[in-house]
């Protein structure tokens, strides 16, 4: 056979791959779920969660008013004082494995209602949010028992309650950061959810009502930001732990600044992602668009400022380009997908806002020549070159599938551009040689710096940020400390 006859053109594709969605079963209506049942809130009012994807409704829930949020803490604290604080670490743990599992034995359900609610790849719920979901879980049952050992020399008690807000980026995965040691600690828990993103958070719901946890242990209030808002302001609580935006972060901590609740803020981020050119470049490449394209660019730590050594500029871009022309981007229930829906309409136009600025900056921007679809909320996976230290799009966090590229020439210089950001969560460096990697680490401000790979979560490491990114650890034992007394 001639290589002509041979030749299938280059036009290839992916057949549709979707996920099936004949085993979802969601409710019409969600109740809030206090003191271990699912209740009507007081008002009566209910608003409907969509899915970016299609726009399409996919359940009502919930607004939580002053009274709802009230109710819920009371449950909380009854648990806390009646029950909970009671229980031995042991038999807490017993509670916290059974969630683990039975998240396990739901996951192929969670993972295709977070891609439903949120939009995000069902590659990405299915591998990444649901499995570490779980994995908080098993690693905070195996802690409930053996806290002593943890802060040796001390006695350990819990706090009390615990008020929780989370964001839409990492649905479940931020219930289990917020859960999973709060009640492995022995604390009792209201947590408020995203508005664009309840529904496994309720899910979440209805899986504590079948491990058998003790009413009251875990509430949920879903609402918008007046229901955080309600929730902070909460006169009862003992500890309030926050990850979202830093505006909100700062609205937060001044609203406790005249009471004795503890805090712990987990806020936005605007990672140094440095490429040396002695790097292996195209598992660099690999690693610029997990940085940046991860869940469409909504990652807290993602891969935002890219830094490329002068000498490797023009092969870096190169390479990024043509590896981005086949990103797939479009319904986030096919599993060739990429790049899944942009969270909500808000958050796509927040997101084209900052593409004009940037252009309007001076910056040069390019994006894939992929189709996305006509209905939903799509952004082109894109970077920007030519940009300077100054511009909004390379000091602003902009949440989105959205690369600023610089240049630099020597550590030293990439080490002061890194660091000129008000933010301090996250960075990578990408180097063959060992003593770059432990310079960068020690010179970048940053909670988390990943070698040679990135967005690597586990819960036995801890993470947090620096400056406006916040304060207090998540994960591993510095999480722990968060939710105990020691004396
Ligand atoms: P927010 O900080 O507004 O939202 C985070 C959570 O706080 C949500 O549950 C939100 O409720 C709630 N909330 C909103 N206002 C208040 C308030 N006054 N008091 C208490 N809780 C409140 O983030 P957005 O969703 O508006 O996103 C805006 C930007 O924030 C993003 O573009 C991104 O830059 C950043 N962000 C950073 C995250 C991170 O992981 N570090 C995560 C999410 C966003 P509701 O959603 O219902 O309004």
């Amino acid at each position: 056979m001639t290589e002509a006859t041979i030749s299938k053109g280059t036009d290839w594709g992916y057949a549709p791959a979707p996920e099936s969605t004949d085993h979802i079963r969601l409710k019409e209506r969600y109740g809030l779920f206090i003191g271990g049942k699912f209740v009507p809130p007081i008002s009566g009012k209910y608003f409907k969660t969509i899915n970016p994807a299609n726009e399409k409704a996919l359940a009502e829930v919930a607004d939580a008013g002053e009274k709802d949020i009230d109710r819920a803490v009371q449950a909380a604290r009854q648990a806390y004082e009646k029950v909970w604080r009671r229980m031995s670490g042991r038999e807490r743990g017993k509670y916290v494995y059974r969630i683990a599992r039975l998240i396990q034995e739901r996951a192929r359900e969670l993972a295709v209602v977070e891609s439903m609610d949120g939009g995000k790849p069902i590659r990405e719920s299915r591998d990444v949010d649901i499995p570490l979901s779980a994995a908080h879980f098993f690693y905070h049952a195996g802690w409930a028992d053996k806290l002593p050992y943890a802060f040796p020399a001390k006695k350990v008690s819990p706090i009390g309650v615990a008020g929780q807000i989370i964001p839409w980026n990492f649905p479940l995965l931020m219930v289990a950061w917020k859960v999973a040691p709060a009640l492995a600690c022995g604390n009792t828990v209201v947590l408020k959810p995203a508005e664009t993103t309840p529904l496994t958070a309720l899910l979440f719901a209805e899986i504590c009502q079948e491990a058998g946890l003790p009413d009251g242990v875990f509430n949920l209030v879903t609402g918008a930001g007046p229901t955080g808002a309600a929730l902070v302001n909460h006169p009862d609580l003992d500890k309030v732990a926050f990850t979202g935006s830093t505006e909100v972060g700062k609205a937060i901590q001044k609203a406790l600044a005249s009471r004795g609740t503890k805090l712990t803020l987990e806020l936005g981020g605007k990672a140094a992602h440095i490429i040396f050119e002695d790097a292996t470049i195209d598992q660099a490449v690999e690693g610029i668009i997990n940085g940046i394209y991860f869940n469409q660019g909504h990652v807290c730590c993602a891969g935002s400022r890219l830094f490329v050594q002068e000498s490797v500029e023009e092969e870096v871009v190169a390479k990024l380009k043509s590896r981005m022309e086949t990103l797939i981007v479009g319904d986030p229930l096919d599993k060739n997908t990429d790049i899944g829906a942009i969270n909500s309409r808000a958050q796509c136009d927040r997101i084209r806002e900052y593409l004009k600025v940037g252009v309007e900056e001076g910056a040069e921007l390019f994006q894939t020549s992929c189709a996305v679809p006509n209905r939903g909320y799509w952004v082109r996976p894109s970077f920007f070159t030519k940009v300077a230290q100054s511009h909004r799009i390379v000091q602003e966090e902009i949440f989105g599938p959205v690369l600023a590229i610089q240049t630099f020439r020597t550590l030293s210089e990439v080490l002061e551009k890194a660091n000129n950001t008000p933010y301090g969560l996250s960075g990578g460096v990408w180097t063959d040689k060992g003593a770059k990697i432990f310079k960068v680490t020690r010179g970048i401000k940053a909670g988390v710096i990943w070698a040679n790979t990135f967005n690597k979560f586990d819960p036995a490491s801890p993470f947090g940020g620096y400056k406006e990114s916040g304060y207090g650890r998540e994960g591993g034992r510095h999480g722990l400390r968060a939710y105990v007394e020691l004396s």
